[in-house]
C-alpha cells in the first residue's frame, strides 16, 4: 500500500467533515470571522455560497452549507493578502515555479497591478491608468473580434448582462465562458429535444421522486449539500440508482452533520441503492441497455408519447435492431446490470435523470444526454411532479451567466432587444468558444484576452498550447480575487484587476448593493456580502466593468456610471431584455426570490415540431487505440473547486498529501506489469503525436480494466486542443486515451 493511500472507511459527512470545515477555518486565520461568515451563506438576506450551482432550501435551517462551501468561504475571508510587497518580492518566474496551491495559499490580491517585462514583476498601477490601458488596447485593433472576452460562472448577473453588453457595444461575440468547458452539450441536447436549455425539475421534486438516476457525477465533493436531498430521498424509499466508474463515497455513504442521531450515534444513511461502474464513456450505452430492455417489455406512456412526442417508432427500431453483445461491450456492464436498473425505471412513477461533467466531457456527450432524454420522455418523465431532467451545473452562476448573454451564439431576438434598449445595433456573427479562442490566439489572431474571473490557463485543455496561446497576445487581463496560474502565463502585456468577494460589502453611489444569481434550478435571488472588503482598493465586477467600458466607448449611449451607482438600475434593464426577468427588482426581493420558470416543466414544447423530440444514438465506435490502451477521466479531489486548490487531501478516496495520483485497478496493475505506489508517467497518444503529464503515483482503486482517473489541473496537459464533444465542443477531459510510462523512482511503499 502507497504512503498517499489509506482507503477511507467512514462515510460522506459526519464528524470528519466538520474537521475539516474547522481546520480550513483556522488555517485562514478567521475561526470568529467564518462562523459568522457562514452563518450568512446561502440565507436570504445573506450571500449566495461561491461554490457550486446547488440550490438554497430558501432559508430553512441556519445551517446551508457544506465542508467545501466552507472551504471556498474562508478562502475568501481569509487574512492573508498579495501586497505590492509581495510582488515586489517575488519575480513572474519565480511564482511561476510554485505549484497551485502555494498560489491559491498566498490570500487576496489588494490592488491593480501591471506586469513589467524588464523586471518580469508586477507593479501596481491606478485604476484609472489601467482602464485606459485596457481601453487603448482595445481600440488599437484592427477588428473588435481581435478580442476575446472570458466569463467565469462565479460572476454575477448584473455583471454578466453589463460585460457582455460592453462587449457587444464593442463589436464582437467573442464571448467564451466555462460553460464552454461543461455543461455545453447539455444545453444542445436538450435544446433540440424538449425545447429548453435547461434542467426542468426543482428541489421539491426530489422530495417526490421514487427513482433518482445518477450518471456520472460526484454530488459528495462536487455538490455536497445535494446529499441532504438524496439522503432524505434514500430514507423514504426512493431507490438511487447510480452510474459511475469510480466507487464514490459520497453515492454510497451520507452522515449528515445536522443529523443528532447520525451524528451522535455514528451512523449513517445509504444512498445508492444500486451501484454500477460502467466503463469510461459506457452511459450512453448502458441507458441504450435499459431503454431496450424497457421497450422489449412495451411498458412506455404511450398517452405521453402520443400527445406530447414526435420519433418514437425510429427509436424502438433503431434500439430494437441494436445487439445485446455489443451493448454489454460498449458499456462495460451486463445484460443483466441494465436490466435490473430498468426494472427499477420501470416500477417508479416519478424519475428525475441527474447527471454531470462525467457525460458531457466526452466525444459523444450529446448522444449520451439524448438517450437520458429519451429514457426520461419514455416513461413521460418530464413535466410530472417529482420527475424530470437535472444537469446539475459547476459554478454558482454558470446558469445564469449564459442566461445573461454570456454566449458566443447569441439568438437575435435577445440581440433585437438588447439593441433596442440600449440603441446601438449588435455584432450577429458568432465568437469563438473556448476551443476557438485558444486557437485564434495561437495564430495570432486573438491579441486582447480579457478574463471576468476564474482561471483560464489551468482550466482550459492541451495546457501547453493554450500557454503559447496566451503568451502571444498583445494584452492578457484577469479580473479576479486571488492569486492563480493565469496571472503568471501572460502576454506581452499583463493586468491584474483586482475585485470584491461574494462576502464582501458592495458600496456604491446608492449604498451597499447586492447581486443576483441563478441556480442549477432556475431559481434567481439575492446575494448581498456583509464583510469588510480585503483591501480598500477592490471594486465590484460591475464597476469594473463600467470603468472599462466608459474608457473604451466614449461614443456610447450607455450610461455606464449611472447604471453602478445602484444595481437596481442594472436589473431593470435585464427586465427589459432578458426573457423571463420583468418586474426583476420587485420578484427577487421576494425571500428566497424567483423561479424563472420553465417551458418543457409545463409541457410546452419550444422545437421545430412543437413536440418533445425522441432523437435514436448510435452507440460510440470501440475503442482502437493500442497505442494508448486506458481511458482517463481527469477528476476533482475532494479538497478542490474546479482549478483552486484548498489542500493537498482527497478524504473520501483516501488520499493524504498528494495530487499527483492515478487510480488504477488492481487487474490493470497486474496485466500492465505495474506496481502499486509505483511513479509512472501518463502519456496521451493522438494525431498530432504524444503528450506527457509526468510523475504520478499508482494508487490501486475500485475502477474497471481499462480505466484509470486523475487530477485535472495537473492531467490538463493531456487532454487534445482538438478532441472535443461533437457539435458541442466541450473538451474530451473524460476520456482521453493514455499509456503508462515507467519512470526510473522507486515506488513508495
Ligand atoms: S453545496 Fe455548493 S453552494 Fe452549497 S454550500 Fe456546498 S459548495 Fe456552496
Amino acid at each position: 500500500m502507497s504512503k498517499v493511500h489509506e482507503p477511507y472507511d467512514g462515510p460522506a459527512g459526519g464528524w470528519d467533515a466538520l474537521a475539516s470545515s474547522f481546520r480550513h477555518v483556522k488555517e485562514q486565520g478567521i475561526v470568529g470571522l467564518g462562523s459568522l461568515t457562514m452563518l450568512k451563506a446561502n440565507q436570504p438576506e445573506g450571500f449566495d455560497c461561491p461554490g457550486c450551482a446547488w440550490p438554497d432550501a430558501n432559508g430553512h435551517s441556519s445551517f446551508e452549507f457544506c465542508e467545501n462551501g466552507v472551504k471556498a468561504v474562508a478562502a475568501e475571508a481569509t487574512r492573508r493578502r498579495v501586497t505590492r510587497e509581495f510582488f515586489a518580492q517575488h519575480s513572474i518566474g519565480e511564482l511561476a515555479a510554485q505549484d497551485d496551491y502555494w498560489l491559491e495559499g498566498q490570500g487576496r490580491l489588494t490592488e491593480p497591478m501591471l506586469y513589467d517585462s524588464s523586471s518580469d514583476h508586477y507593479r501596481p498601477i491606478g485604476w484609472d491608468q489601467a482602464f485606459r490601458l485596457v481601453a487603448d488596447e482595445l481600440n488599437a485593433l484592427s477588428s473588435p473580434d481581435e478580442a476575446i472576452f472570458y466569463t467565469s460562472g462565479r460572476t454575477s448577473n448584473e455583471a454578466a448582462f453589463l460585460y457582455q453588453l460592453f462587449i457587444r457595444e464593442f463589436g464582437t461575440n467573442n464571448l467564451p465562458d466555462c460553460s464552454n468547458l461543461c455543461h455545453e452539450p447539455s444545453g444542445m441536447a436538450m435544446t433540440e429535444q424538449i425545447g429548453v436549455g435547461k434542467g426542468t425539475v426543482t428541489l421539491e421534486d426530489f422530495g417526490h421522486a421514487d427513482a433518482i438516476f445518477i450518471f456520472g457525477q460526484n454530488p459528495g465533493t462536487n455538490h455536497p449539500r445535494m446529499l441532504g436531498e438524496l439522503r432524505s430521498a434514500a430514507k423514504r424509499g426512493c431507490r438511487i440508482v447510480v452510474f459511475n466508474p469510480l466507487r464514490e463515497r459520497g453515492l454510497e455513504r451520507f452522515a449528515h452533520p445536522q443529523s443528532v442521531v447520525e451524528m451522535g450515534t455514528g451512523t449513517s444513511t445509504r444512498i445508492a441503492s444500486h451501484y454500477y461502474q460502467p466503463r469510461i464513456g459506457g452511459d450512453l450505452a448502458a441507458v441504450t441497455g435499459i431503454l431496450k430492455h424497457l421497450l422489449a417489455c412495451g411498458v412506455e406512456d404511450t398517452e405521453f408519447i402520443a400527445a406530447h412526442t414526435t420519433g418514437f417508432e425510429q427509436l424502438r427500431q433503431d434500439i430494437a435492431a441494436m445487439d445485446w453483445a455489443d451493448v454489454e461491450q460498449s458499456s462495460g456492464l451486463s445484460r443483466s446490470q441494465m436490466e435490473q436498473a430498468a426494472e427499477i425505471y420501470r416500477g417508479a412513477k416519478a424519475v428525475i435523470c441527474c447527471w454531470g461533467m462525467g457525460i458531457t466531457q466526452h466525444k459523444h456527450s450529446v448522444a449520451t444526454i439524448q438517450m437520458l432524454v429519451n429514457l426520461l420522455l419514455l416513461g413521460g418523465h418530464v413535466g410530472r411532479p417529482g420527475a424530470g431532467a437535472c444537469p446539475v451545473r459547476g459554478h454558482s452562476n454558470v446558469q445564469g451567466d449564459r442566461t445573461m448573454g454570456i454566449y458566443e451564439k447569441p439568438a437575435d431576438a435577445f440581440l433585437d432587444r438588447l439593441g433596442a434598449e440600449f440603441g446601438f445595433v449588435p455584432p450577429r456573427h458568432h465568437g469563438h468558444d473556448v476551443v476557438a479562442a485558444i486557437e485564434a490566439m495561437a495564430r495570432g489572431e486573438g491579441k486582447v484576452f480579457f478574463a471576468l474571473g476564474g482561471n483560464f490557463a489551468a482550466a482550459s485543455p492541451d495546457t501547453a498550447r493554450t500557454h503559447a496561446a496566451l503568451q502571444r497576445c498583445r494584452l492578457t487581463v484577469h479580473v479576479s480575487t486571488k492569486l492563480n496560474r493565469s496571472h503568471l502565463v501572460h502576454g506581452q502585456r499583463a493586468l491584474i484587476l483586482p475585485c470584491l468577494g461574494r462576502t464582501e460589502v458592495d458600496l456604491q453611489a446608492a449604498g451597499p448593493q447586492a447581486v443576483t444569481v441563478e441556480d442549477s434550478m432556475s431559481m434567481v435571488h439575492l446575494s448581498s456580502g456583509m464583510n469588510a472588503p480585503a483591501s480598500a482598493e477592490l471594486l465590484s465586477e460591475p464597476a469594473i466593468v463600467a470603468g472599462l467600458a466608459a474608457a473604451t466607448l466614449p461614443r456610447s449611449q450607455t450610461r455606464w456610471q449611472w447604471l453602478v451607482q445602484d444595481y437596481d438600475r442594472i436589473r431593470d434593464c435585464i427586465g427589459r431584455v432578458v426573457e423571463g426577468f420583468e418586474n426583476f427588482n420587485q420578484r427577487v426581493r421576494v425571500p428566497g426570490g424567483f423561479y424563472l420558470g420553465n417551458d418543457a416543466r409545463e409541457r410546452r414544447w419550444r422545437t421545430p415540431a412543437g413536440k418533445a423530440t425522441f432523437l435514436p444514438q448510435a452507440l460510440p465506435a470501440p475503442a482502437v487505440e493500442t497505442r494508448a490502451p486506458l481511458r482517463l477521466m481527469t477528476i476533482r479531489s475532494h479538497d478542490q473547486y474546479n482549478t483552486t486548490i484548498y489542500g493537498l487531501h482527497d478524504r473520501y478516496r483516501g488520499i493524504r498529501g498528494e495530487r499527483r495520483v492515478c487510480f488504477i485497478s488492481r487487474e490493470d496493475l497486474d496485466k500492465l506489469d505495474h506496481a502499486e505506489g509505483e511513479w509512472v508517467d501518463l502519456v496521451s497518444a493522438w494525431h498530432d503525436g504524444e503528450r506527457v503529464a509526468p510523475r504520478f503515483q499508482l494508487v490501486a482503486y475500485d475502477i474497471p480494466p481499462g480505466c484509470v482517473a486523475a487530477y485535472y489541473p495537473e492531467t490538463n496537459p493531456l487532454v487534445p486542443l482538438d478532441s472535443y464533444a461533437d457539435r458541442a465542443r466541450t473538451p474530451t477531459s473524460k476520456s482521453v486515451p493514455i499509456r503508462l510510462r515507467r519512470r526510473a523512482e522507486t515506488r513508495t511503499t
